[in-house]
C-alpha cells in the first residue's frame, strides 16, 4: 500500500490536462479488437435453450465476464440489460452528499456507451432502462420468457438488498411451460437469478479459509492465498454472442442532465475516459508502450501526473477491467520483458483490493459504522465549518488543500494523498471519519464501498486490524513525496512563485491554518504506528 520511496516528480505546467489513457480512439479500438481476439475461443459450445438475461451491474465489460459467458452457453439468445437505478443518484447515507458526483456519473455514461459498442461488435446490444432493477428485470424476464438472469454478486448491504428484491420479484414471474424450459430444469416456471463471483483476483470459492476465519492481518491473508490458491484463468468467449432478441427500442444512454446532475468540465489534472476500450488501452499504455510496470514499486507513491501508478482503479471499480486480466498481463510482461519487485507489486496491491472485498463480507455493515468492525468507542466531531475547509481545500495546509482540490476537479487522488488527507481529517481535525468517507463516495471515479470504507476504517483506527492506527505527519510527507512543491504548486498556482522549498510551508504567504497539527513538528516521534507500522505495508 505504501513505501518510503520518493515520488516521481515531473516538471509540469500548472494548466496541464492529462487524458488517461493518452491514446487516441482508433488506437484504443485496435487494442480492444486485438485483445478480444486473443481472448476468444472457437471451442466453447452453446447447448442451452430459450432466452437468458444478463443484468449488468459493476461489471461493465465483455472480456472475462462469466455472467455473459454463462448466459450465452445456457440459451439461444441473450438479452443484456443495464438499469439506471435512481437510488444511485440520491444522497449519501448520513451526510446528504450526492451519492454519485457528476464526474463519476460521466465516467459511467462513457462505460455504458463503450459496453454497448463492444456488445454490438459481438453481435449483441445493450438495453438501457431507467428504474429499479427489481421492477425492470422481472418485467423483462416475463416479456421475453427468460429462464435465467445472470449477474455478478456484490457484497455490501445496499447492493445485496437489490439482489434480494430482484430475486423476490422474479419468484412472482410465472413463465408458460414452453418458455420456462431451461436446459437444466423443465419443471420450474420461474426465472432464476444466478449470481456469479467475478470482481476479485482470487475467487471467493477458492479461498483457503471460510469467510468467518478470514485473517484480520493483511499479510496473513496475502501469504495464505498466495501459497494455497491459484488465480483462475480469464473466461474466453466465442467470437459472436448473437443473436439478441428482437427489440425495437434499445433505450438511450442518458446525459448527465438526465441524471439530475450538472456536467462538470475537467480543466486540469487527469481526465479519465470510461469504458473497456480505455481500460485495455491504459493497460497497454502503462505496461507495454511506456514500459512503466518495471518501475512501479519506486514510483507508486507519487502524486502528480498519470505515470506514477497504474490508474487502473476507476475501471476496476466499474468492472470495465478484470483484475484477472491484469494478472495475466503482468505474467505476459514478466515472460516477455522482465520480472522484478515492481511487477509483483501491482499484484500485491490488487490483493489489498481483494482483501477489502472479502472483509466486507466478514464484517458486513460494521464497515460503515462509526466504531468500525472493532466497535471502537471514541468521540468524534461533526463540525460542519471545519469539515468544509477540508472538503474545499482551504485548510491552510497546501498538501491537504492540493489533494482535496484534485479530488473535486478530477475525481481522482493518489493513494498517498488519500492516506494523508484521511489522517488529517480524523487525527488533526478529529472529525467523524464517515464524513470524509462519504465525500470520497461522492467524488471518486474509483469509488467502491469495500475499498473506500475499508481504507477509511483503517485510517480512522477503527478497522478490523487493531495495528493499523497511524498518524501521517504533513511535514514529513511533504518533504518525502513533494520535496520541490511541484504537486502543491500544480493545484495551488498561487504557490508557484515561491521558492520550491517554501511551497509546502508558505507561512503567511498562504491562507491561515484552520487547526494546529496534533503533533506539531514533532513528527519524528509520532509518525509511526505504535506497533511498528511495517507489518501490513502501510506506513506513515
Ligand atoms: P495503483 O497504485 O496502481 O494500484 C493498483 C491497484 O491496486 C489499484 O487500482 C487498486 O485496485 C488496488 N489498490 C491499491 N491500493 C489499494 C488499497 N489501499 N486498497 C484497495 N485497493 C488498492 N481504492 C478504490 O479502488 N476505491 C476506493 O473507493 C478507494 N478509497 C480509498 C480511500 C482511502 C482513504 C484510501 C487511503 C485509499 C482508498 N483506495 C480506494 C485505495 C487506493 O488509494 C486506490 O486504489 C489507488 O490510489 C488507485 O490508484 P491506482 O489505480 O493508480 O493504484
Amino acid at each position: 500500500m505504501s513505501s518510503t520511496s520518493k515520488s516521481q516528480s515531473p516538471s509540469v505546467a500548472s494548466s496541464t490536462l492529462y487524458p488517461v489513457p493518452g491514446l487516441d480512439p482508433p488506437e484504443m479500438d485496435s487494442i480492444t479488437e486485438k485483445t478480444f481476439e486473443r481472448y476468444s475461443s472457437n471451442t466453447v459450445k452453446r447447448n442451452g435453450k430459450g432466452i437468458s438475461l444478463v443484468w449488468f451491474r459493476n461489471d461493465l465489460r465483455v472480456l472475462d465476464n462469466e455472467a455473459l459467458f454463462r448466459a450465452w452457453v445456457s440459451s439461444e439468445a441473450i438479452l443484456p440489460v443495464y438499469c439506471i437505478d435512481p437510488r444511485l443518484f440520491q444522497t449519501t447515507y448520513h451526510f446528504g452528499f450526492p451519492k454519485t458526483g457528476a464526474l463519476r456519473a460521466q465516467f459511467i455514461i462513457e462505460c455504458l456507451a463503450d459496453l454497448k459498442k463492444n456488445l454490438m461488435k459481438k453481435g449483441l446490444n445493450l438495453l438501457i432502462q431507467h428504474g429499479n432493477p427489481e421492477n425492470i428485470i422481472p418485467t423483462l424476464a416475463k416479456a421475453f420468457g427468460a429462464h435465467t438472469v445472470y449477474a455478478h454478486k456484490e457484497t455490501c448491504s445496499e447492493e445485496l438488498q437489490v439482489e434480494r428484491l430482484v430475486a423476490r420479484s422474479l419468484r412472482h414471474v410465472v413463465l408458460p411451460p414452453a418458455q420456462g424450459k431451461s436446459s437444466r430444469s423443465s419443471s420450474n416456471h420461474n426465472p432464476k437469478l444466478e449470481l456469479l463471483w467475478g470482481s476479485t483476483l482470487y475467487h471467493l470459492d477458492d479461498l483457503p479459509f471460510s469467510i468467518n476465519s478470514l485473517p484480520d492481518v493483511y499479510t496473513q491473508f496475502r501469504k495464505s492465498v498466495e501459497a494455497k490458491c491459484a488465480i483462475r484463468g480469464c473466461i474466453r468467449l466465442p467470437k459472436s454472442l448473437g443473436p439478441p432478441p428482437s427489440i425495437d427500442d434499445w433505450g438511450i444512454i442518458p446525459s448527465i442532465e438526465q441524471l439530475g446532475l450538472h456536467s462538470q468540465k475537467i480543466r486540469k489534472g487527469m481526465r479519465f475516459l470510461g469504458g473497456e476500450a480505455a481500460a485495455l488501452g491504459r493497460v497497454t499504455e502503462y505496461f507495454w508502450k511506456k514500459d512503466l510496470l518495471k518501475i512501479y514499486k519506486d514510483t507508486r507513491n507519487g502524486m502528480l501526473g498519470p505515470d506514477y501508478s497504474t490508474k487502473f482503479a476507476p475501471w476496476l471499480a466499474s468492472g470495465s477491467l478484470s483484475p484477472r486480466f491484469v494478472y495475466e498481463e503482468v505474467n505476459r510482461y514478466e515472460e516477455e520483458r522482465q520480472a522484478n519487485d515492481s511487477t509483483y507489486w501491482v499484484l500485491f496491491e490488487l490483493i489489498w483490493r481483494d482483501y477489502f472485498r472479502f472483509i466486507s463480507i466478514k464484517y458486513g455493515n460494521s464497515l460503515f459504522h462509526l466504531g468500525g468492525p472493532r466497535k471502537v468507542e471514541q468521540r468524534w466531531r461533526q463540525d460542519q465549518k471545519l469539515f468544509e475547509t477540508w472538503r474545499n481545500g482551504c485548510t491552510g495546509y497546501p498538501l491537504i488543500d492540493a489533494n482535496m482540490k484534485e479530488l473535486s476537479a478530477s475525481g481522482f487522488m493518489s493513494n498517498r494523498g488519500r492516506q494523508i488527507v484521511c489522517s488529517f481529517l480524523v487525527r488533526d481535525m478529529g472529525i467523524d471519519w464517515r464524513m470524509g468517507a462519504e465525500w470520497f463516495e461522492t467524488c471518486l471515479l474509483d469509488y467502491d464501498p469495500c475499498s473506500n470504507y475499508g481504507n477509511w476504517t483503517y485510517g480512522a483506527g477503527v478497522g478490523n486490524d487493531p495495528r493499523e492506527d497511524r498518524y501521517f505527519s504533513i511535514q514529513k510527507q511533504a518533504q518525502t513525496y513533494d520535496p520541490d512543491g511541484e504537486y502543491v504548486a500544480f493545484w495551488l498556482p498561487e504557490l508557484l512563485p515561491l521558492p520550491r522549498e517554501k511551497r509546502n510551508f508558505p507561512g503567511k504567504s498562504y491562507i491561515e491554518q484552520v487547526v494546529p497539527l496534533k503533533f506539531g513538528n514533532t513528527y519524528k516521534q509520532h509518525s509511526r504506528s505504535k506497533y511498528g507500522g511495517r507489518q501490513s505495508g502501510l506506513q506513515g
